[in-house]
């Protein structure tokens, strides 16, 4: 039995040691530490924080401390990350492997595929993207059509091509979603593979957006091998894989409001507006406004925490996940809509850091909590399964 006081007491007085003062300030996107064969830090405290942070196998505290994990039960891995959250620690390290693929290999990889993925995603040395999407398979991600076909020499060959893959360009490893039988119904016949980006044939190409930037690219695939082992689930079977990988996706997505992705305080935004010089209310229904956010959001926060416990104890979260996922990159969509609007032609300014604290971030952060609401599949999809899975509904 977890003595939850003394462990909290513990673990606040661990991070209050360690964690260096710059790092619990709010996040930018530019101060992100992705891991992998890339990694760079733009500070020493950054630097610091991922090296503690990862020798106490924190990054995912309840993982198996075989795999470079804390070790740690479901509760007091929640513990750590309510005492991280309580001193507004920031996340030591992004990577897709750690949050979406680590915990699919744990449950159904091999052992050979766990010793050979987890150990690097954990200490940071592989960062992995994702290559799901293709140009006529998003919302409907089943059509996809990039063949992988076994050479009978314990290889598969892959033909076809990814789009939308964020940041293919950096990426180590990719995990993909690949056709095996294509006289199988839609979802029958498709195959979960992991691919290293160095293999001979593969083509990124990044994708430029009228910002100028991207970070997306496509993905090109000629005859690409992959050693059979590669295979995570059984064959033809990586549907049942891809919708375990999901459900971590849109849970980490529902995280957003703790820390996971930059986001700004609403009240400490929006106050300076609300009020005139000498401290009057300027319009009474912004207050309404922001105060129905705010508690729109507090409401969210304690939803999660329930469907949380939920998950600690076993109980299947794949409807709540999509309900988290929903709502939660909903509510930041609609946070920066209120912001720009109450800031007026302040909140559409775009000159100065791009993503900083000030409000110069605002309009940029709107745009970017846009993209929220597609990525991890669509708030529309998201409507549909929750339809469908929580509420039963017709199909
Ligand atoms: C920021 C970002 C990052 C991404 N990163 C990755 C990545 O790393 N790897 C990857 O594989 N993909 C990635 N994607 C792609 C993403 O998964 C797809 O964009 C998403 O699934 C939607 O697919 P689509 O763009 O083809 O749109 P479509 O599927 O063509 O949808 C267009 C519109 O139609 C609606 N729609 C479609 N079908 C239905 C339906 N049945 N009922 C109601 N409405 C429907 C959708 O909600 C949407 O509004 C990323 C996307 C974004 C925005």
């Amino acid at each position: 039995m977890v003595d939850t006081k003394a462990w909290r007491a513990e673990v606040r007085a661990w991070l209050e040691a360690n964690c260096p003062a710059s790092m619990r300030l709010p996040i930018t996107p530019e101060e992100m530490v992705w891991g992998g064969s890339q990694l760079r830090f733009g500070s020493e405290d950054q630097r610091l924080w991922f090296e503690r942070m990862r020798e106490r196998g924190w990054f995912a505290p309840d993982w198996p401390s075989a795999y470079g994990g804390g070790g740690l039960s479901a509760k007091q891995a929640r513990i750590v990350e309510e005492e991280m959250l309580a001193l507004g620690c920031r996340q030591p390290q992004f990577n897709l492997g750690v949050w979406m693929l680590g915990p699919v290999l744990l449950e159904v990889g091999t052992e050979a595929q766990k010793q050979q993925h987890l150990i690097p995603m954990m200490q940071g040395r592989v960062r992995w993207c994702q290559g799901f999407s293709e140009p006529n398979a998003g919302s409907d991600l089943a059509s996809l059509r990039t063949a992988a076909v076994l050479d009978g020499q314990g290889h598969f060959v892959v033909n076809g091509s990814k789009i939308w893959t964020s940041y293919g360009d950096q990426g180590d490893w990719m995990y993909a979603l690949v056709r095996t039988d294509p006289s199988a119904n839609k979802q029958a016949g498709i195959s979960f593979l992991l691919i290293d980006m160095k293999t001979p044939g593969i083509t990124v190409k990044p994708i430029e957006l009228i910002s100028g930037k991207s970070s997306f690219c496509e993905v090109f695939f000629d005859n690409v091998r992959v050693p059979a082992d590669q295979l995570v689930g059984q064959l033809h079977d990586g549907w049942t894989v891809a919708k375990k990988l999901l459900q971590h996706e849109r849970s980490a997505m529902s995280k957003f409001s703790e820390g996971a992705a930059p986001s700004h305080d609403a009240l400490a935004v929006a106050l300076p507006y609300l009020y005139d010089q000498a401290g009057a209310l300027r319009e009474p229904v912004w207050r309404d406004r922001l105060a129905a956010l705010l508690m729109d959001s507090h409401a969210f926060t304690l939803t999660h925490q329930r469907v949380k416990q939920e998950a600690m104890a076993g109980l299947p979260i794949q409807g709540p996940a999509s309900i988290m996922k929903l709502v939660q990159t909903e509510q930041e969509v609609a946070k920066y809509e209120l912001l720009t609007q109450l800031m007026g032609l302040r909140g559409l300014s775009w000159e100065g850091d791009a993503f900083s604290a000030d409000e110069h971030a605002i309009s940029r952060l709107l745009l970017l909590s846009k993209t929220y609401i597609i990525s991890g599949g669509s708030s529309e999809i998201q409507l549909n399964i929750i339809a469908k899975r929580v509420l039963g509904l017709p199909g």
